[in-house]
């Protein structure tokens, strides 16, 4: 009877023996996995994943990511790096306030018992990290330096505030994010409108950085060129003129001027109307107490936050409104109508457009819709040459190009296009009505939340001196406990009169707290940093340790962080760095964006009910089967497919590989042609899994390449593993080797098989197979080359080349050619080993 139909006891792979085994030893040895100080004389690696918010349970698209971490970060201990792999929690947000009224526990306690749950899953699955340096985002020994930053940005004018408009709910009393609007309406009202509100919120300053976020993402070669380019999008770099138009009659408290952004000042003679946003603060003026203009200019401001929620404002069917009111052009001083307009945004230049039909593809549409005029004032050029009189063309509208020439523009006609954008913008600014200007997309980042659980701004309202910062000797302000949360009537810290109430620091009068919190992207934006040394309680981080570990040399997460997260916490690094803290600009050099997890086709939710538990993999197959499949399955960058026979086949990989090490095997004496074999499989296997980790991570080769090495060893011991061909000396250096290698994948059974071996040693601080390009060559043996029968040629050749790969080889060989010399081959027959004979006529 065979040894794979029937395993002896011993020899049968039971992973939930062997990884609970080592993780209660693992758990009573930490300082295996901590990090060396910044003296330790090894080459320092940071690798980071993104840390979780704890919902309660680890998904699947959790474990591929900490997966693809950890295994790297096992090969970087192995390799004899210092290595820096910590985790934490993103405990601040909605859910627990949502968890809190549904089942009445406090969101401190709903979020502490979820990081205990969830770390218990990191730990079961076998994550090697540096539990020492967890930082928790709820905890006021972090959230303290949320507010210490605050109060430092604040006395650098980075941080202030501001009215700005705001989704409310009237029947919940608060702000709504743009995600909780769903129709126009609250996400939990759904029959209530959504209303826009002016309120007074904190921003922070983030456009002063706009030009240096954008110029050093060309620094950042280590980045996914897609996260490069949505950065570059997101950030909106425009140059051009702003130019003011002046209100024609009377003005209202918006002032009387209008100032325009454009990208084309070039076409401005070309300009017959000036729209506005819905939202432009002229607007009310305009409308006054005409009701009939006002109810068409709300349906346009209504229109245009539908098509935002739906995410195709570029796409909005273009309406507009005329004001009956107009506008002086300062080139010209033609009055031109001024209209408000749906396709025109508030948060984009100025608000304000002037509208040039002829050169401009969507003011030319507006103006067919509405009978606007049409007016050419640029023309393709001819070899330099101005058109002569009544030869003009009309050309095509709308017309765009660039590279053409000015008519119909007073002073600057015949110049060329790039000519007039430099002259009429020096010509606004020397007439005092305008000037080159440059526009970016990114707008401040406004943090106020109308919320329970975050981090509270340190501001203090006093009736006699206005706004008042919080002291930093007062820092942390404590979010009160035992608030009560309900999510309507405003923020719940408003109703906390004892904690509202305090002394004015500077007059001692009587002062209020502010109620809301911050946005939890703060949290997010520097948690890194904080990792290097969360114990430190005079500076939200120690700048030496921060110099010795900064850059973070590969940072691994979901690519729906590609904006909103990763420009934030480039901004925070790069205030930070202002402030004096830290050295370096960018805090991250090597992006990796892995995909996600599908499952029937679509994406893993609870609501098509295509969920994979990992607890339920785990205790069916193993933590060490359940990460290696996540690995396995395709390479890190794609979308993973998920497919339950993967697992199982991968349990069974490693279920091989155990009874491998549990059979004891014959060997042979001196060195055997199997030894030099399996030497050289194994060491291109070092070769191709080394390479893997080097370079795009395609753990999934990496794996195969693992499973052949095993099989080839199979097939040498005959599949019963009872010849005795292999020596001794060679079956240990492939074991030891064949463990070292699956340590980064399947670290509990590397472990188990390490220990059976009779090593002691944790695998982490074992090196690194070396890999011997001698070993690894492929034997050669010489062929002959005939043609017609008649040697002609001899070549060596790798021993296992394939017929294809030997005809190749004989009819690219020099000599042969010469004799072929134009004549038709009409076949190559090969003897594998032996010769090639090429008949030819
Ligand atoms: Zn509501
Ligand atoms: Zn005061």
């Amino acid at each position: 009877m065979s040894e794979r139909e029937n395993p002896t006891p011993d020899a049968r792979y039971d992973p939930q023996r062997i990884e609970e085994k080592w993780s209660a030893r693992w758990q009573q040895q930490p300082e295996l996995f901590r990090a060396e100080p910044f003296d330790s004389p090894r080459p320092k690696y940071y690798v980071l994943e993104m840390l979780p918010y704890p919902s309660g349970a680890l998904h699947m698209g959790h474990v591929r990511n900490y997966s693809i971490g950890d295994a790297l970060a096992r090969y970087m201990w192995m390799k004899g790096y210092n290595v820096l792999h910590p985790m934490g929690w993103d405990a601040f947000g909605l859910p627990a306030e949502n968890a809190a009224i549904k089942n009445n526990t406090p969101p401190r306690e709903w979020t502490l018992s979820n990081i205990a749950h969830m770390k218990a899953q990191m730990t079961r699955l076998g994550f090697a990290y540096d539990w020492s340096k967890e930082v928790t985002t709820c905890l006021p020994d972090y959230y303290r330096w949320n507010q210490w930053f605050f109060l430092k940005m604040y006395e650098r004018g980075l941080a202030y505030r501001k009215k700005s408009r705001v989704n409310w709910c009237p029947e919940c009393a608060t702000v709504l994010a743009n995600e909780q609007v769903v129709n126009g309406c609250c996400w939990r009202h759904t029959e209530t409108p959504v209303q826009q509100r002016e309120l007074e919120q904190w921003f922070l300053r983030i456009t002063d950085y706009a030009q240096e976020l954008l110029d050093d993402l060309d620094r950042l070669p280590g980045w996914p060129e897609k996260v490069r380019t949505m950065q570059r999008n997101w950030i909106g770099r425009s140059e051009g003129a702003l130019v003011d138009f002046k209100l024609d009659g009377s003005a209202g408290p918006a002032g009387d001027k209008i100032p325009v952004f454009t990208t084309r000042v070039d076409t401005i003679f070309g300009a017959t109307s000036v729209q506005l946003a819905p939202e432009h603060p002229m607007v009310a003026d305009l409308v006054g107490n005409d009701s009939g203009l006002r109810a068409k200019v709300d349906e346009l401001m209504a229109e245009q936050r539908r098509a935002k929620e739906a995410g195709d404002v570029g796409e909005i069917e273009k309406h507009g409104v005329f004001t009956d009111r107009y506008a002086i052009n300062p080139y010209n001083s033609e009055k031109v109508p001024i209209w408000v307009a749906n396709y025109v945004l508030m948060d984009y230049g100025t608000g304000a457009i002037m509208s040039v039909p002829a050169h401009d593809e969507r003011d030319y549409e507006f103006a067919k819709k509405y009978g606007l005029e049409i007016r050419v004032v640029i023309l393709p050029r001819r070899q330099g040459e101005p058109p002569e009189d009544g030869e003009e063309e009309t050309p095509l509208l709308p017309f765009t190009a660039v590279d053409s020439m000015l008519i119909n523009s007073g002073p600057y006609n015949e110049l060329s296009c790039e000519e007039a954008l430099q002259r009429m913008a020096q010509d606004a600014e020397r007439g005092g009505f305008g000037k080159a200007a440059v526009t970016y997309r990114l707008k401040d980042w406004g943090i106020s939340r109308q919320r329970y659980w975050g981090t509270p701004i340190p501001m203090l309202y006093c009736e006699r001196c206005g706004i008042v910062p919080v002291p930093e000797k007062d820092l942390p302000v404590v979010l009160p406990e035992n608030v009560d949360i309900t999510l309507t009537g405003g923020s719940p810290l408003g109703k906390v009169e004892e904690w509202v109430n305090v002394r004015c620091p500077a007059c001692g009068g009587a002062a209020r707290r502010e109620t809301d919190t911050m946005d939890t992207f703060v949290d997010s934006s520097w948690y890194f940093y904080r990792y290097t040394d969360p114990t430190v309680t005079t500076a939200p981080l120690d700048s030496k340790t921060i110099a010795y570990w900064f850059e973070i040399d590969q940072y691994i997460g979901g690519v729906e962080h590609a904006i909103l997260h990763l420009i934030y916490s480039r901004f925070w690094t790069k205030m930070m760095r202002d402030l004096g803290l830290v050295a370096n600009s960018e805090p991250v050099a090597r992006l990796f964006t892995q995909g996600m997890i599908i499952k029937d086709g679509a994406k893993m939710s609870k609501s098509l009910g295509n969920l994979v538990i990992p607890d339920e993999m785990i205790e069916r197959y193993g933590a060490d089967a359940t990460r290696m499949y996540t690995l396995f399955a395709t390479s890190p960058d794609r979308e993973l497919d998920w497919q339950d026979a993967g697992l199982v086949g991968i349990s069974g990989f490693l279920s091989r590989v155990y009874r491998f090490f549990a059979t004891k095997h014959e060997c042979a004496n001196g060195t055997q042609p199997a030894d030099r074999r399996i030497l050289r499989k194994l060491h291109q296997t070092i070769r191709r899994i080394s390479e893997d980790f080097n370079g795009r991570w395609h753990f999934n080769t990496s794996i195969s390449a693992l499973m052949e090495l095993l099989n080839f060893v199979l097939e040498e011991h005959g599949g019963e593993m009872e010849e005795q061909a292999v020596s001794a000396k060679v079956q240990d250096a492939f074991r030891r080797n064949f463990v070292l290698m699956l340590h980064p994948f399947a670290p509990y059974l590397a472990h188990e098989l390490w220990e059976m071996l009779g090593e002691r040693s944790n695998l982490l601080r074992e090196p690194w197979p070396k890999y011997d390009p001698a070993l690894a060559k492929e034997e050669e043996v010489e062929i002959v080359v005939q043609i017609n029968g008649k040697i002609r040629d001899r070549l060596f050749v790798p021993a296992d080349s394939s017929e294809e790969e030997l005809r190749r080889l004989a009819l690219a060989a020099p000599k042969v050619q010469a004799t072929l010399d134009g004549k038709k081959v009409v076949k190559a027959v090969v003897v594998p080993g032996k010769l090639v004979n090429i008949v030819v006529r």
